[in-house]
């Protein structure tokens, strides 16, 4: 009964919550899925008066069979009770014709705090005797918001990985002013794909695990774990439910999402929200000029074989959008023998084609398109000028992508996932919307303000002040040997 979860890429694989939350991946190199939805569903009558934490805990019980209610309601406590800087935890506001989901109030204003804040909660309760080494590939802003999620947890560390030169000024700062025991963290040199796969690769090391003993466990905090995943889904039914409260739909209306995608992990949170009924016209999957996806919309191949392009909306530079494998299970009606052929010819050819079937239900839930850099700063510009609202430049890529399906369908409204505050981004804000060209984050941060008016969130007027603790910068080949040397360092002399 509580050995729900499968592998994407075996169904024989059956495991609980609390182990697949541990494990963070399959060690037949899928993603644990949540197979079968038939008998979960949240309905809009039963979350109508509840407030975040309630609405969370909702979510978790139906996903998280193996953890108590008070667990459940000891975890959701812990993550959203004192960490967000607004009671709504995910604030929504409308603007124009259009509402905005803000999902930066946390810790470090961006909304992997969302998932990050709960992860290591859950993962608390999931590893029974072992230690763990979390190990993550961060394109910006994961990296800071697990550091701070996992920071000083007992019989746990954590190591950060991120592209040398691929983060903003103020998140590269963020992160290497991380305190804490048990915090690690090394620039790569190399893009944030060859991070994401070599830890992928150390996750999946059978000699190291061997090296490091059965007492330790290496996990992960990005979103191919399903820790982080789930409580993401929550969000989608609050802003939903604020919709019907505030009288801008009724009560089964379907809306449209749009969410600037990556790794394509929050859209999936939101597929998992229709799964359990919410009523969802389309997601609207919005990418950078890193638009592997909106090829793959048009065509059913997804070919990562094109150049990698650094763009204005760094935490999305990403080709291989991981969270699509579990997509593909869903869509394929958990045909994992399918999935894998899949996987496996992206692993050795970097491309590959799905059935014309697979394509056409995958485009009856998705529309996708993308924003050229030069695209997002007229976003922010015509956003800030017209509506007086001030957006961050991943947020703008969900906008103009919003804005080209408005063309094509607009008759559901449109609820925009705002992915981080506009001060974590400070020189694309300030190009966008003021004269100048000063080359300083903070002086850009207080000019922006002084414009706007928008407060400057406190974790990122603190971080200009703070001592650099972590400065080190390794080639990808060493990745290995450093956790090896983090583990023993940070978890060998614990009890
Ligand atoms: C991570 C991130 C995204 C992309 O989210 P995925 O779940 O990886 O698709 C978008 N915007 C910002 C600011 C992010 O940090």
């Amino acid at each position: 009964m509580n050995k729900l979860y499968t592998s994407t890429r075996n169904t024989d694989v059956a495991i609980s919550a609390k182990d697949a939350i541990r494990q963070g991946f399959s060690t037949d190199g899928g993603l644990f899925v949540f197979p079968n939805f038939d008998n979960s569903s949240i309905s809009i009558e039963e979350i109508k008066n509840k407030n975040y934490q309630e609405i969370a805990k909702l979510v978790l019980r139906q996903l998280l069979p193996d953890f108590s209610d008070q667990e459940i309601s000891d975890c959701v406590s812990a993550a959203y009770n004192n960490s967000f800087d607004t009671d709504e935890v995910t604030p929504l506001t409308r603007v124009d014709n259009f509402n905005v989901l803000e999902l930066f109030h946390g810790p470090t204003s961006a909304f992997k705090d969302v998932g990050l804040q709960l992860l290591p909660q859950l993962m608390n309760h999931s590893i029974a005797n072992k230690r763990v080494m979390i190990l993550t590939a961060t394109s910006g802003d994961t990296g800071k918001a697990a550091l701070e999620g996992f920071k000083d947890a007992d019989k746990i560390a954590i190591t950060v990985f991120y592209p040398h030169n691929g983060v903003s000024q103020v998140q590269q700062l963020q992160m290497a002013t991380t305190g804490g025991n048990n915090t690690e963290i090394a620039a790569i040199e190399g893009n944030f794909d060859d991070t994401q796969s070599n830890v992928k690769k150390i996750l999946n090391d059978a000699s190291l695990k061997e090296q490091l003993g059965s007492n330790i466990s290496l996990s992960s905090a990005n979103s191919i774990n399903i820790g982080r995943l789930i409580p993401q889904i929550v969000y989608y039914f609050y802003s939903y439910k604020k919709l019907v409260e505030n009288k801008q739909i009724h009560n089964g209306d379907k809306v449209n999402f749009s969410v600037p995608t990556g790794n394509f992990g929050d859209v999936l949170a939101g597929y998992l929200a229709k799964q359990l009924g919410l009523p969802v016209n389309k997601f609207i999957v919005a990418s950078n000029e890193n638009n592997v996806l909106t090829d793959f919309f048009n065509s059913g191949i997804y070919d990562r074989n094109r150049p990698f392009f650094k763009t204005v909306a760094p935490s999305m530079d990403i080709q291989i959008s991981s969270n699509f494998e579990r997509l593909l299970y869903y869509k394929s009606n958990g045909n994992t023998e399918y999935v894998k052929q899949l996987m496996d010819e992206l692993e050795s050819t970097g491309k590959y084609q799905v059935s014309d079937e697979l394509l056409k239900s995958i485009q009856e839930d998705f529309y996708c398109g993308y924003s050229t850099d030069d695209e997002i700063k007229q976003s922010i510009n015509e956003v800030y000028e017209k509506f007086d609202y001030l957006m961050d430049p991943h947020t703008a890529v969900g906008y103009k992508v919003m804005r080209d399906y408005e063309q094509i369908d607009n008759s559901c409204p449109t609820i925009l996932l705002s992915t981080a505050s506009p001060y974590k981004f400070v020189k694309v804000v300030a190009d966008a919307i003021l004269d100048n060209d000063k080359n300083d984050d903070l002086q850009l941060m207080n000019d922006i303000n002084q414009k706007t008016g928008v407060p400057i969130p406190q974790n990122l007027k603190n971080v200009w002040n703070l001592p650099i603790l972590h400065d080190d910068v390794i080639e990808r080949n060493d990745m290995r040997d450093y956790v090896k040397s983090k583990v023993e360092e940070d978890l060998y002399d614990k009890n």
